[in-house]
């Protein structure tokens, strides 16, 4: 009961029963509401932040720090997210890390390019990999704590490509903050610490154990200093030797190893998976979008399959320029209940078309032969006939997938799974350079493994389990596969939605956001660009808004932030509607006449430094 076990709050108990599939993924897209980001950790209010040169946003403090640092000090976004990132293997080792995936969406002035640091499935992983004994699917957690779902790590490939072509200061440079911080030690936020309690799995892993809790297996509370020699020592070897001191050699041994050992549920994750890595420049998926109010024409670009982050953000906002929701204000600050009704109603198409279509491009075909299919004008005003538009409009019975470019669908649709665990960065640097990177381990502690090699040093790094993001079920009963099953050297789809805006008519950057958030990614990043480019709210007022949306099922709102006459009124509509807490991460920064604002989620510990 992971979702249940996350958002461990009474009111959310009889809601968890209600959810048939809590423990597993259901066999109907969307049916249920377990695809929850990582656990909520209390709320901050946020300022918000205005720059005049550079600003970077990231989801720790500490992490933006080291950001701020290296922007000041000369550095590109590109070395400032190297830095971040780093960092935040050290402070928010829940959510990413060097032993994660990763996308990088970079704006050089003039061109997009989309850096694709996905895990990818070892060569010995097979579409049966997530079936038990009698071929179901295995129970979400039995398939996430372990060996079997570590995908090869691709963060630090992906950053070491975009440092040759987009650096400035000495890669090595760029580890000393992180490196710093592990050796003389941080303090555990109150976020990581909320985290460390409420997981059952983490202590079942003995270097876990030894280095996130005491000797009586008690967690470490917010504001106990923690040091991790082991990763400060890792660190300082890919500082001097570059990434393949982690993909070859004593510490990618250690990977295998702790893969390979693990009691009760080993993987195959080898040497050879781990040298053969490679990151991927793909073509960024880019859109153009009319915002209502202000009147703009904007191009949104964001990362191509194997995301399906960016299709969905693009349909769902395609899908709703071909209905009235652009004239639908916000009433009192808040989304009204009409406008609701027709984003959840979009949204439900979208999903529809992801569970069929979406998987690793070099795998898959992209249906009618360009993923800019599932975006035409012409497909999505066809398929926005669906909805019911009209006044009190009611819920469409069903919202299958479409045929974009009538050609007939090969795959079977892939059923709902749970996805958690990630963090986003948003940087400008004082050239205009811009880059927006969601980060991820996947699951909140990833697949539970801590590498370190043995040398008497504590702490180490998480291992991923993004395998867990490929369909469990690797075909339907009429035996059509699934689009996004298991197979070697795959990689997983995933929700994540790195986000560039940029004025379509001067070509200038707008802003850069993003969000963790499992599937829910897509629509608090959805949200963040609609408060911004249609609402006209500023980037903090726009996370601020409270969280909706739907994976097919019910229509999830944030608790406690709508009115009762808005769900009732969704209800009137036909909607199943469940309040959840919905803990986004969205940072965004915003360009200005006067230079940037930056705004982080007040459900994270997230800021925005610069100058
Ligand atoms: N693994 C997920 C993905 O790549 C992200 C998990 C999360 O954000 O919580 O889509």
């Amino acid at each position: 009961m992971r979702a249940c076990r996350n958002f461990g709050w009474a009111a959310l108990a009889a809601v968890c029963l209600w959810l048939a599939g809590c423990a597993h993924p259901s066999a109907v897209p969307g049916s249920d509401a377990s695809a929850q980001p990582e656990g909520a950790s209390g709320q901050v209010a946020k300022p918000g932040w205005a720059t005049r040169t550079y600003a970077v946003a990231a989801a720790n403090p500490l992490g933006t720090e080291a950001g701020q640092q290296i922007l000041q000090a000369g550095g590109s976004a590109v070395d400032a997210a190297i830095a971040v990132q780093m960092v935040l293997t050290l402070v928010e080792p829940q959510s990413s890390g060097i032993g994660g995936g990763a996308f990088l969406l970079h704006f050089d002035g003039h061109q997009v390019q989309a850096y694709d640091g996905r895990e990818t499935a070892p060569a010995g992983a097979t579409p049966g990999l997530f079936l038990d004994a009698s071929g179901r699917p295995m129970p979400f957690a039995d398939a996430v704590v372990g060996g079997r779902s570590v995908g090869v790590p691709g963060t630090v490939r992906m950053l070491a490509l975009a440092h040759q072509r987009h650096g400035k200061l000495p890669w090595a440079d760029l580890f000393q903050p992180a490196v710093a911080l592990a050796t003389q030690g941080f303090r555990v936020s109150p976020r990581m610490a909320t985290l460390l309690a409420a997981d059952p799995h983490l202590a079942k892993d003995p270097v876990a154990a030894a280095y996130f809790f005491d000797t009586d297996g008690k967690p470490w509370p917010a504001g106990h200093l923690l040091r991790n020699p082991e990763l400060a020592a890792v660190l300082q070897r890919l500082a001097r030797e570059g990434p393949d001191a982690l993909m070859r050699g004593d510490i990618a041994q250690a990977m295998v190893d702790k893969v390979h050992q693990h009691p009760t549920n080993p993987g195959t994750l080898s040497l050879q998976d781990l040298q053969a890595y490679t990151p991927k420049v793909r073509e960024p998926l880019c859109f153009d979008y009319a915002a209502a109010a202000p009147a703009r024409a904007y191009r949104i670009c964001g990362m191509p399959p194997p995301s399906s982050g960016a299709l969905a953000v693009g349909q769902i906002l395609g899908l709703l320029q071909s209905t009235d929701a652009q004239r639908l204000p916000l009433a009192q600050g808040l989304p009204t209940a009409d406008w609701l009704h027709l984003y959840t109603e979009a949204a439900r198409l979208a999903f529809a078309d992801r569970a069929q279509y979406v998987a690793d491009p070099d795998f898959v075909q992209a249906p009618a032969g360009s993923w800019g299919s599932l975006l035409e004008p012409a497909y999505l005003a066809a398929r926005a006939k669906r909805m019911d538009g009209g006044p009190l409009g009611k819920r469409m019975k069903v919202a299958p997938a479409g045929t974009p470019g009538k050609v007939p669908v090969a795959y079977a649709p892939m059923p709902d799974q749970p996805e958690y665990g990630t963090s986003h960065i948003s940087i400008v640097d004082r050239w205009g350079q811009a880059l927006a990177m969601t980060t991820t381990i996947e699951d909140g502690w990833g697949a539970r493994l801590m590498v370190n090699r043995g040398l008497g040093l504590r702490g180490g790094f998480l291992l991923n389990n993004e395998l867990t993001d490929f369909s469990f079920t690797p075909a339907d009963a009429d035996g059509r596969p699934v689009a996004n099953r298991v197979e070697p050297g795959k990689r997983p789809r995933s929700s994540m939605a790195p986000t560039l805006v940029l004025d379509q008519t001067s070509g200038q950057l707008v802003m850069s956001t993003g969000s963790p958030g499992g599937a829910f990614i897509i629509h608090f990043t959805a949200k963040a660009l609609y408060g911004m480019l249609n609402w006209g709210l500023d980037a903090q007022q726009a996370i601020n808004l409270p969280n909706f949306g739907t994976l097919g099922g019910p229509v999830l709102l944030e608790e406690n932030r709508f009115p009762p006459d808005t769900n009732q009124a969704l209800r009137e509509r036909d909607h199943p509607v469940t309040e959840l807490p919905l803990p986004s991460g969205v940072q965004a920064i915003q360009r200005t006449p006067a230079g940037y604002f930056g705004g982080a989620d007040p459900r994270r510990e997230g800021v925005v430094l610069g100058d």
